[in-house]
């Protein structure tokens, strides 16, 4: 999973602080096994997304049973969320029904995911109806908003029930689709014949139908990206809008790229075809989720024509596709469970996102280093930390590339590892789970060293900074000037920030007419603006004694560099006005890579393509 690339964002520092890559989150299922659903006469399931412009998905469930007790589950760890986020409080309009009566329910006491009924003597069949009501805004990852007048985005997650007790990978789903008058569809579910507007897919096990979304809208562009070895890859584009879907032939060659360099990297494929389903509205959050032979990705409506969101956005797909290789096909065994409700184990998310997030972004091409200091979180984020392990993984696995080209003399790289541990051989979607010992035994194989000793000291001790190991290996080091970086001025124009945290330690909310304009998004403790006081929630209102701009205080700043003088911030604090001091003279501060006098460049031929040209 990858998350927003579009929500508010306060940008904290890996130079400032190093803690431990805490994984923290939680994922899901065996996926293995697709090609025998089992025994059991198949559930059906019947979704109907023609009030889906309402945000209202219905869903109807018709079961096998027997008479005496069942009880029914919804999914609570959804794969790739990495926790335990089924949105329980969006279902409405529960009712179940058999033999011609409505059964009465109970919901379990302490697992609210659980639901009780006894089936009555006589019965066959039970029937299940329930709502999903998407939210307008807030919800979490699959659970936020997902549906437009023109469009909607079904996770099948959010609509199913299924047995206590059944694996995902042995019970089989029969699953049909309604979508409003005109409204096109992609997804990777096999099957999808259609009349009438009501797609009937062929049956498939609970893992695969939960690992396979639905993109439906007005408006659908379907371009294809090219094969690997005879297996065809889309990209499947919706928009409200349908300017918002086409491509420039930069960006075509772009994403035809990926397609080419992943497989050259991984040397083959664990999918039988691949979609990447495409959302660019901003009316759905933007994220992206991981599936086997598809990805969930969500991106801003303008995300193609307005190169700081091109920018912002680059390494979405990259990510999510290489998903399909590391935390798809190979996967922690603490997050291979064989069903949706048992807890899952996140010690290895740095391998199955940090990995992700490096590959991400070295298959990202237009991308360049700066990307490295790309953390997101909210109020107090650099002090309490986020989901870094996703980016701060970037600079322990680029270390362990640099390792493996120093300790091989160059003749091995981290690629021969992902073809050894993600590669061979090519086939339908499988699992196979590994644990931490695997990871050092593989490392080992491409070249010996002491990896349980590098990989423990990194995930386990803290530092006062990054761990700029592999930076320096490569050839490079972080320096500072008073220019923007490029990617930082990408994400600022796209994300609406100031981002001062190097220099007086702030960021900032910068939009224009917006009554959040001025809002504190970040305060870096230790900072001139932390030590003045100054703290997230509170609102800038003038810049030595004018009115905010981002461009004042950045005046402000390099004015006050090598003097005496104060920088002033007016700000607001709860309907409250107090005036703060900064006592900031180094002015304007930006990270930046330089290459050191000596030693070999590696993030050159890191970055570069391996497929292109062929
Ligand atoms: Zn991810």
């Amino acid at each position: 999973m990858k998350i927003s690339l579009k929500s508010e964002p306060a940008i904290i520092s890996l130079v400032l602080f190093f803690c431990v890559a805490n994984a923290f989150a939680q994922q899901n299922v065996g996926d293995a096994a697709r090609s025998k659903p089992g025994q059991m006469q198949p559930v059906r399931i019947e979704v109907d997304l023609r009030d889906a412009p309402r945000h209202i998905f219905h869903s109807k469930l018709t079961l096998a049973v027997k008479p005496g007790p069942l009880t029914l589950l919804y999914p609570e760890w959804i794969p790739g969320e990495h926790g335990p986020t089924g949105p329980i409080s969006q279902i409405a309009g529960l009712k179940f029904t058999a033999g011609g009566k409505t059964l009465a329910w109970r919901r379990d006491d302490v697992n609210m995911f659980a639901f009780h009924l006894e089936v009555p003597a006589g019965a066959t069949e039970l029937s299940v109806s329930l709502d999903y009501l998407s939210p307008g805004e807030g919800g979490q990852f699959s659970a936020s908003p997902a549906a437009t007048a023109k469009l909607a985005v079904l996770e099948w997650c959010l609509v199913t029930l299924y047995p206590q007790g059944a694996r995902s990978d042995d019970i089989s789903y029969s699953a049909s689709l309604q979508v409003p008058a005109g409204w096109k569809y992609a997804t990777a579910l096999p099957g999808g014949q259609g009349a009438s507007g009501v797609i009937e897919f062929q049956p498939v096990s609970l893992t695969t139908l939960i690992d396979s979304p639905v993109l439906t809208g007005e408006f659908l562009n379907k371009v294809p990206l090219g094969q690997a070895d005879g297996v065809v890859h889309t990209l499947d584009l919706g928009s409200d809008i349908p300017g918002a879907i086409e491509l420039t032939p930069d960006e075509l060659q772009h994403f035809k790229n990926l397609v080419s360099e992943a497989n050259a990297l991984f040397g083959a494929h664990h999918y039988r075809h691949y979609d990447f389903l495409l959302t660019l509205s901003d009316h759905v959050t933007g994220f992206g989720l991981e599936h086997h032979e598809s990805s969930d990705d969500r991106t801003a409506e303008r995300a193609l024509s307005d190169p700081d969101l091109f920018n912002n956005f680059a390494d979405l797909l990259p990510h999510e596709f290489v998903h399909s290789w590391n935390g798809k096909y190979r996967r922690p065994a603490g997050l291979a469970t064989p069903d949706f409700d048992q807890p899952m184990k996140d010690e290895l998310l740095w391998v199955y996102e940090g990995l992700t997030q490096y590959l991400g972004a070295v298959l990202a091409a237009a991308v360049f280093a700066q990307y490295l200091y790309n953390v997101r979180g909210r109020q107090w984020g650099s002090w309490r930390r986020s989901t870094d392990f996703y980016d701060e993984s970037i600079l322990i696995w680029l270390e362990a590339d640099t390792i493996i080209r120093r300790e091989s003399k160059g003749q091995r790289t981290l690629d021969d590892f992902c073809r050894s541990f993600y590669g061979a051989p090519s086939g339908a979607p499988a699992v196979k789970p590994y644990t931490f010992e695997d990871v050092v035994a593989a490392l080992n194989q491409v070249v010996p060293f002491d990896w349980r000793g590098f990989l423990r000291m990194r995930l386990d001790a803290t530092g006062e900074h990054a761990p700029l190991g592999g930076i320096g290996n490569a050839g490079w080091r972080l320096s500072y000037t008073d220019k923007l970086n490029g990617y930082q001025r990408s994400m600022e124009a796209a994300d609406d920030l100031t981002d001062v945290r190097f220099s007086v330690g702030l960021v900032l909310k910068h939009k224009k007419g917006d009554k959040k304009d001025g809002d504190v998004l970040d305060v870096i403790p230790g900072s001139a603006a932390g030590a003045a006081g100054i703290s997230p929630d509170m609102k800038l209102i003038a810049v030595n004694g004018r009115n905010w701009s981002p461009e004042l205080l950045r005046e402000a700043i390099a004015g006050a560099k090598g003097s005496s003088q104060l920088i002033e911030l007016l700000v607001e604090n709860a309907g409250a006005f107090e005036t703060f001091k900064l006592n900031y003279h180094e002015g304007e501060r930006y990270p930046h890579l330089a290459r050191e006098a000596s030693g070999a460049d590696l993030l050159t031929p890191i970055l570069s393509p391996r497929a292109s040209g062929k």
